[in-house]
């Protein structure tokens, strides 16, 4: 009895224990909006806005859990990501064959979902970055592609299992209702795009082809946005493919790949992302005591970038990754002796331009990811300094 709940499906949900009693031998059975069904928690509203946040919240749980007592093992990131597919990935995406399907292939909205947003937080955690990191970067940084091209396939397969059933089952009826109905069906649009009702013997390759499709499109729609963000400039013309970056694997030092990968997702100090905003002060004169005191002290206001310039020389320059790196005489000692050693391994680092020679100093060459990652870490060391 403790156990046993009623909920009544409505629109607007609310408690309805006045208008209606439901009881068994006797006992008065309690109404309620929400009920943990089977690891589910299904609203009185039909909507799975509830379930998908309890979800998120269990596997962020499980993945903290995880990582306080890994991290100090320093695990690789294919490990990490291993761990996430194996372990934290069936939690979130636990019934999303019921609840993904609505969300279409809508990438923006979608990054703003509960169950993207944990994975790009997981995906941030790994790789040592600020939670404003751009997120397109380290996806990408990582290979990885968002989890609604999975709820894609797995959606599809339901689909595949439910038509399979035998025709006087009631979810088979389900089916054939929204068939009928493709207004409410909320995989109409996976039926049309993928032409679902292949025979049995292709249906595995057409969950392959469905997968493949998505990837594709996503990456298409990536490099498109990708291209109009001003913070990956240089990593947009650095990053040769969509996988996950083989310095990654090759670095052992977490400090050191962490430095080289904050460097190339711009989420570092160069004045080209700390000098965005002007402070001034303001006097306090206000009528809001509390808005004045608390808040009021500083004006804000934008910087525009070729104004954002480096402290650490003369040269009045922007002071960017491609300055920093390649320009700024503070680093010159630094640089002569990295500079020759990368050039002894691949020569034609030599003739490179600077903007081209980014790809050899922030580890997209294989060849010589560990001087990179030296370079890169001795000039923030060195401007650290003063
Ligand atoms: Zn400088």
């Amino acid at each position: 009895m403790e156990k046993s709940k009623i909920i009544i499906f409505q629109k607007k949900p609310r408690l309805t224990d006045k208008k209606y009693s439901f009881t068994i031998g006797g006992t008065l059975l309690n109404h309620v909006t929400c009920y943990n069904y089977l690891g589910l928690t299904i609203s009185a509203s039909g909507q799975f806005d509830l379930a998908i946040k309890h979800l998120t919240d269990k596997a962020r749980r499980a993945y903290y859990t995880i990582r306080k007592s890994l991290f100090k093992f320093n695990p690789p990131i294919k490990l990490w990501l291993k761990i996430f597919d194996s372990i934290i990935k069936p939690i979130l995406l636990y019934g999303c064959e019921i609840w993904g399907p609505k969300f279409k292939l809508n990438y923006t909205s979608w990054d703003k979902r509960p169950t993207e947003m944990f994975h790009l937080e997981f995906c941030k955690n790994i790789l040592g970055l600020h939670r404003n990191a751009p997120s397109l970067g380290c996806r990408a940084e990582l290979g990885r592609f968002p989890l609604l091209a999975e709820i894609q396939k797995r959606t599809a397969k339901f689909w595949f299992h439910l038509s399979d059933t035998r025709t006087d089952d009631y979810h088979h009826c389900a089916l054939m209702y929204r068939t009928g109905h493709p207004e409410s069906d909320p995989t109409h649009y996976l039926v049309e795009k993928h032409q679902l009702s292949s025979t049995i013997q292709l249906r595995h390759a057409k969950v392959k082809e469905i997968v493949k499709l998505t990837q594709e499109e996503y990456i298409y729609d990536w490099q498109v946005k990708v291209e109009q963000i001003n913070k990956l400039k240089y990593f947009y013309r650095l990053k040769t493919g969509y996988q996950l970056a083989p310095y990654l694997i090759k670095i052992k030092d977490y400090s050191k790949r962490k430095l080289l990968t904050k460097y190339r997702l711009s989420d570092h100090r160069l004045c080209v992302e700390t000098g965005r905003h002007k402070h001034s002060w303001r006097e306090r004169e206000c009528v809001c005591v509390c808005v004045c005191v608390c808040t009021g002290r500083h004006k804000h206001s934008w910087r525009e970038r070729e104004l954002r310039l480096c402290p650490h020389c003369t040269e009045r320059l922007v002071e960017d990754e491609l300055h920093f790196l390649t320009h700024c005489s503070k680093y010159e000692h630094i640089r002569d002796n990295y500079f020759t050693q990368i050039a002894q391994i691949v020569p034609e680092f030599r003739q490179a331009s600077d903007i081209d020679k980014l790809s050899y100093i922030l580890g997209e060459k294989e060849k010589c990811v560990q001087l990179a990652a030296q370079y890169v870490s001795s000039c923030h060391i060195m401007r650290d300094k003063n």
